[in-house]
């Protein structure tokens, strides 16, 4: 089966990567020609442009930072929906807003294509190892097509309803990554500043009621855990711009069903400080750099 990649940024490199060393042929397309050298270098067949990248796929995925580029993507002039075979079935895996994603079910599916939200959890090291959550919203036939390529790059998948479902699930869990990075970030400067060993603490929390995802994989002091950004740097990773983003859409679901979110509130904020200070691209665990002190918003 031959499938199309556009998109070959931190997360849709390694996940395409994962379908060539599955023994699947890809097709990929970025803007940034450092993403289109390494997706070369992982066995991914390089195209010049969206249209030359899904000419002949049986299934699209797309890995894009935000709505606007999906759709952008999609419906150019010389975008996906212009390129594709009938029928064929696009699966955007990128994080955006769900009116957009229920958006981008509609006109796909009146332009005789069938479409799939399917956003991810668990980082780029996830990414890498195959081992990434999908979160689907869309047609149970669409989702049996497919699954074998998202079993290749999965840990689990959910089917969490129909379009659109699967970025609700998405946002509400990165809110929730939001907040439980911005108590890690504060709670691994509180322990080192209390003497506690930062490794020990760590590993105790994580067997304690202090646990969380941020706390097991992204434990911002260095040399504590190999999947942490602190350890690079806080470079690649999961961009403070995309948590902002994922923040904002989660303010916005927040609006617009009455909810308060005080606590996603101040993430946002937190978030949008480091932005404005300079440091969009870097990994979000860089919280922890404002909490300390180190950089001053
Ligand atoms: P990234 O910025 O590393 O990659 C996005 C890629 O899209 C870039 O290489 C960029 O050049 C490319 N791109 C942008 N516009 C394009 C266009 N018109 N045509 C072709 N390529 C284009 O971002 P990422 O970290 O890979 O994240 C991608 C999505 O996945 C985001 O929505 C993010 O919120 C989500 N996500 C990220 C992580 C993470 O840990 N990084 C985890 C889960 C979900």
């Amino acid at each position: 089966m031959s499938i199309a990649w556009i998109g070959l940024g931190n997360m849709g490199g390694p996940m395409a990567a994962n379908l060539v060393r599955a023994g699947h042929h890809v097709t990929g397309f970025d803007l940034n020609p450092a993403a289109l050298e390494a997706a070369a270098a992982a066995g991914i067949e390089v195209a010049a442009s969206v249209a030359e990248a899904v000419l002949s796929a049986e299934i699209v995925f797309t890995m894009l930072p935000k709505g606007e580029h999906v759709r952008s993507v999609l419906q150019g002039p010389e975008g996906i929906l212009a390129s594709v075979a009938p029928g064929t079935l696009i699966v955007d895996s990128s994080t955006i807003d769900i009116d957009s994603a229920r958006q981008f079910h509609e006109q796909v599916s009146a332009a005789g294509f069938r479409f799939l939200d399917a956003p991810v959890s668990g980082g780029v090291f996830g990414a890498v190892a195959g081992t990434l959550t999908f979160m689907i919203g869309g047609a149970d036939d669409d989702l049996a097509q497919a699954r074998p390529f998202l079993d290749v790059m999965a840990g689990r998948v959910f089917h969490t309803g129909g379009a659109g479902n699967g970025q609700a699930a998405k946002i509400v869990n990165n809110m929730m990554l939001g907040i439980t990075l911005a108590a890690t970030c504060e709670g691994a400067v509180l322990a080192e500043r209390l003497g506690l060993d930062a490794a020990t603490f760590r590993t105790l929390a994580s067997s304690s009621s202090g646990d969380s995802w941020p706390l097991r994989t992204w434990y911002p002091v260095p040399g504590v855990v190999e999947t942490a950004a602190v350890n690079r740097d806080f470079e690649g990773g999961f961009a403070t711009v995309l948590m902002h983003k994922d923040l904002s859409l989660a303010l916005a679901a927040g609006e617009s069903t009455h909810t308060p979110l005080d606590f996603a509130i101040a993430a946002h904020g937190r978030m949008a400080a480091l932005i404005e200070a300079g440091y969009g691209d870097k990994d979000c665990s860089i919280l922890v750099r404002q909490v300390d002190g180190t950089i001053q918003i």
